[in-house]
């Protein structure tokens, strides 16, 4: 309606196309002598239905020149309209004919200056040869005040539940739904009031439940996460606790310091947005714990980019999917963004090395994506994991990049004991100090991951042969039965260490132990059998 207006306050026709209906002209709307279209006193039904229709023109433009070449003026050689194209797909834009009409159309319009033409697309590779013609507008999601409105329009719906949200209440469900369409969010709202009313209406008069801000940041959240993975490419994660992160206490100290970093206050102090952080190390290091735990800590949404899937795209089209993610990842701002094994990715020799260059303009675009949200102050904390340090692009590691480049290594004794403790504590098992400390003499070398791995394995064995709690025998058993990855590789573990000396700060206060500390030994004293190591890159990953 908006455009028909648009067009009729020019004194231009109007037409729309979409595949179902065809091509169909629609009278102008009635405009009054300032300029405005009349709206009292008409009945809009009889401008809102088509005059005509064309069905089925396989070739949308050639219905719209049936109308526009009728209407003509013989004096001007002009041909005031308006077309809108819905719907438009990539296989159409391909076609050399309707290629043509575009660039015949573009030209009569510098001519005379007559006709708009809108191509409205959810997302559409231009070909080459009409790139030129065609100025591409992206149309963002909408802004915080839009999706505001849209929700205050739904208050007494959501009152007839018996719930009137505050004004903050109200703004933290919006926050909520940032990144969303209207209408995505609109029916992610409808969707917990459906549900809220169904709750109600089920539950015992005495017992009705209380429908509160939780129902509708959840239910929100939910849709919004349906949304992201039907891109394939981008996932919510699901935040941890700093306090599940055993070890890793410098770079938890600096985390703290930007607790606030994304205020207001912290802005007119003068502080830059935080830009993100690269994390080295070896498999199941931590990586992707510390970035769970750092959304949580500063309150962002954690949302996971693989940058792999991108690729996984037909070649043309791995671009746009790379543009339109990251167009997301702005509008869900402020949020952190985890570009997970950044070296698998766009690493040099990485996948898509023979693929005509399209992997090098993906990672020329995350470059200036990275420099334009900081140039704009877009508050999007990049934090990315590398585990293959030599196939790392230099230009990522240029100064100003990230804040930090952390190296994570192997965990101290310290730090073993205390990871130990997370894991049994986490499953509701208790062992003593002395146990914990007897566990991380016996670890040398083992990550985060590899340890969980031992905590489960232990766990099963026990409750087969139905102890109480884990025991601290059976755990030392499974700590001798398995390698570490530290072992089954040591040149990688040795190369990543010499790269991290030069080039990362070190996530640790305290050095790591020499790797030939400790044998874990079998119960009785046994040596060690040699047992195949857990697979690097999948162990105990969660
Ligand atoms: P990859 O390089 O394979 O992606 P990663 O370094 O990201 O691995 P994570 O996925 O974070 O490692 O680790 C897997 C799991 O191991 C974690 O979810 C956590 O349960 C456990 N873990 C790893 N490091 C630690 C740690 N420092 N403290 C507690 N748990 C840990």
């Amino acid at each position: 309606l908006l455009l028909h207006q648009w067009a009729s306050t020019r004194d231009m026709d109007f037409y729309v196309w979409d595949i179902l209906a065809g091509f169909k002209a629609y009278r102008k709307l009635p405009v009054v002598d300032d300029g405005d279209v009349a709206d009292d006193n008409i009945d809009m039904g009889e401008y809102l239905n088509p005059t005509s229709v064309i069905e089925n023109t396989n070739n949308p433009l050639t219905g719209m020149d049936h109308y526009t070449k009728q209407e003509t003026s013989k004096e001007t050689n002009k041909n005031m309209f308006c077309g809108v194209f819905m719907g438009v797909v990539d296989d159409w834009l391909k076609e050399p004919m309707i290629q043509q009409h575009i660039r015949d159309h573009v030209q009569r319009a510098y001519q005379c200056n007559d006709r708009m033409i809108l191509m409205l697309s959810p997302g559409t590779a231009l070909p080459d040869a009409i790139v030129g013609d065609v100025e591409v507008v992206d149309l963002p999601t909408p802004s915080f005040a839009e999706l505001r409105d849209v929700f205050q329009e739904m208050q007494d719906d959501i009152a007839d539940l018996g719930y009137t949200p505050e004004e903050e209440e109200c703004d933290v469900i919006v926050q909520n739904g940032i990144g969303m369409t209207q209408q995505e969010f609109e029916n992610a709202v409808s969707l917990a009031i459906v549900d809220a009313s169904a709750m109600i209406e089920a539950a015992d008069e005495d017992a009705k439940p209380e429908i509160g801000i939780d129902h509708f940041v959840k239910t929100v959240r939910e849709r919004k996460l349906t949304i992201l993975k039907q891109t394939k490419i981008l996932e919510l994660m699901p935040p941890a606790a700093m306090s599940d992160v055993g070890g890793l206490d410098l770079l938890k100290e600096e985390l703290d310091l930007q607790r606030d970093a994304f205020d207001k206050e912290a802005q007119d102090y003068g502080i830059n947005p935080p830009k993100g952080f690269l994390v080295v190390g070896p498999p199941g290091s931590g990586k992707s714990l510390v970035c769970k735990a750092t959304s949580a800590m500063l309150g962002l949404p954690a949302i996971k980019f693989d940058l792999s899937a991108v690729y996984n795209s037909l070649v043309g089209s791995s671009e746009q999917r790379m543009r339109a993610c990251l167009e997301m990842i702005n509008d869900m701002a402020p949020c952190l963004v985890f570009l997970d094994e950044i070296d698998k990715a766009i690493g040099t020799g990485g996948q898509g090395s023979n693929d005509s260059g399209v992997s090098s303009r993906i990672f020329g675009t995350l470059l200036s994506w990275m420099q334009d949200k900081q140039d704009k102050g877009i508050p999007v904390l990049v934090v990315a994991s590398a585990n293959n340090v030599e196939q790392i692009p230099p230009e990522l590691l240029r100064k100003g990049r990230f804040d930090d480049i952390w190296s994570v290594t192997f965990p101290t004794e310290e730090e073993r004991a205390t990871i130990f403790r997370i894991h049994v504590e986490k499953r509701g098992h208790q062992l003593t100090d002395e146990d914990y400390k007897k566990l991380a003499k016996h670890s040398n070398r083992f990550v985060g991951a590899e340890i969980e791995a031992v905590v489960e394995a232990a766990l099963r064995v026990d409750y087969r042969a139905k102890r109480p709690g884990v025991t601290v025998a059976t755990l030392l058993n499974r700590l001798a039965n398995t390698i570490p990855q530290a072992k089954a590789f040591p040149e990688r573990i040795a190369a990543m260490a010499a790269w991290a000396e030069k080039n990362a700060r070190p996530a640790s206060s305290k050095p790591e132990e020499p790797d030939d500390a400790v044998e874990p030994k079998l119960a009785g004293g046994r040596s060690r059998p040699i047992r195949r190591p857990l697979r690097p890159s999948r162990a105990g990953k969660n």
